[in-house]
């Protein structure tokens, strides 16, 4: 067996949602919505079906797709992106996130990987008998401590992977720090594969900036994206990598060797979704700012201190004012089987030493389905 698989645990966010199936908890651990996305999106999946739409699509992404990509990201971003050399359907970004590391990693080099992580990163990296440096974020502001990312380039530097909006803290990436973070990828002529996947659930007072559109970087970046997130239909897996035809080439490559092709009919849902209104994209972020509002207000009256959530589906919350004696890990272990109600400990997302009383918790909820979460927190307290 492969040492480092039989290594690798079950996913945090799959044991959550056990253990909150076992206790009966409203899941807030997860990031799923509660609602189906939007009906035309679906329906136009369904009509694809009946349209005889069952055949292996191109290996690269049906041509509608591939061009409705191309354009959201001139829409969106301004980025020019070549819709048949320049872009690469996938089966959800976690195959594209493999793909690309897969497309860039030799070896024994090295990749800058920023904690909190997304737990299929680190895997992936140490599959490919690549070297993971790790640089930390911490709470509570999340800081890119510039001296620490600077101090883990090096000679043997391929790529930094970028996750913003981020998982798990809602950190949106300001302007400077990408600046600084674009400055240290020339310097070291390295690459950045970009997971974007909740580009567009960003809030007031943020903007979602690729790191790809800033100086010298549209021919370092892979961008990826997630129909999942952007549609609200997160167990369709379709992703979508953009970029320069040399690395979409090798992206490709990967793709085929791992899924080779993406449900066709769902491509061509994605490719009419891409091409929605303006008003779609800024309602779907409208809605999910709301949400959290509801989510920190109430968890702030409940005597947690929230982080901000500038983006994602999630906030971050500091249980230890509330007098709990214990991790957490035991802590969303306690409040799954006493309260009813699931998050995920962010030390799950730290590879050494983390932090210990932060708990994520997911908004991307009914509201009434929020507030009998809190309900449910308030009385066990
Ligand atoms: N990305 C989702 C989360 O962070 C989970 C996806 C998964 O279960 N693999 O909650």
């Amino acid at each position: 067996a492969n040492t480092l698989l039989a290594q690798t645990g079950t996913t945090i966010f799959t044991v959550m949602s056990a253990l909150a199936a076992q206790h009966g908890a409203i899941n807030l651990g997860q990031g799923f919505p509660d609602t189906e996305g939007p009906a035309d999106v679906v329906r136009a999946a369904a009509d694809a079906l009946l349209d005889n739409r069952n055949q292996y699509p191109p290996l690269t992404g049906m041509p509608e797709l591939r061009q409705a990509v191309a354009a959201a990201n001139e829409r969106f971003y301004g980025l020019k992106i070549d819709a048949n050399t320049g872009v690469c359907v996938t089966s959800g970004a976690t195959e594209a996130i493999t793909a690309c590391l897969m497309a860039l990693l030799n070896p024994g080099d090295e990749a800058v990987l920023i904690e909190p992580l997304y737990d299929t990163y680190l895997p992936v990296v140490k599959l490919l008998g690549a070297t993971a440096r790790l640089v930390r974020l911490e709470p509570p502001r999340w800081e890119l401590p510039r001296e620490k990312l600077t101090a883990a380039f090096g000679p043997n530097t391929k790529l930094l992977l970028l996750n913003s909006p981020m998982n798990p803290t809602g950190k949106v990436f300001t302007p400077e720090e990408l600046d600084f973070i674009a400055s240290l990828l020339r310097e070291h002529d390295a690459y950045a594969v970009c997971d974007e996947v909740y580009e567009h659930l960003v809030f007031k007072g943020a903007r979602h900036i690729p790191l790809m559109t800033l100086p010298g970087m549209a021919e370092r970046c892979v961008r990826i994206g997630s129909a999942g997130k952007t549609f609200s239909l997160t167990g369709w897996k379709v992703g979508y990598v953009s970029g320069p035809a040399e690395l979409i080439s090798l992206v490709a490559k990967a793709h085929q060797n791992l899924t080779f092709t993406t449900a066709p009919n769902l491509q061509r849902a994605v490719a009419y979704g891409l091409g929605k209104e303006d008003a779609y994209f800024a309602s779907l972020a409208d809605e999910l700012q709301a949400k959290r509002d509801l989510l920190e207000t109430g968890l702030k009256r409940l005597g947690f201190a929230t982080l901000p959530a500038d983006g994602s589906y999630f906030i971050t919350a500091d249980f230890s004012a509330l007098g709990y004696n214990g991790d957490d890990v035991a802590f969303c272990r306690t409040i799954t089987e006493e309260a009813g109600v699931t998050a995920i400990p962010v030390s799950a997302f730290y590879v050494d030493n983390p932090p210990r009383h932060y708990a994520r918790f997911a908004f991307c909820k009914k509201n009434e389905v929020l507030e009998a979460a809190l309900q449910r927190l308030e009385r066990w307290m």
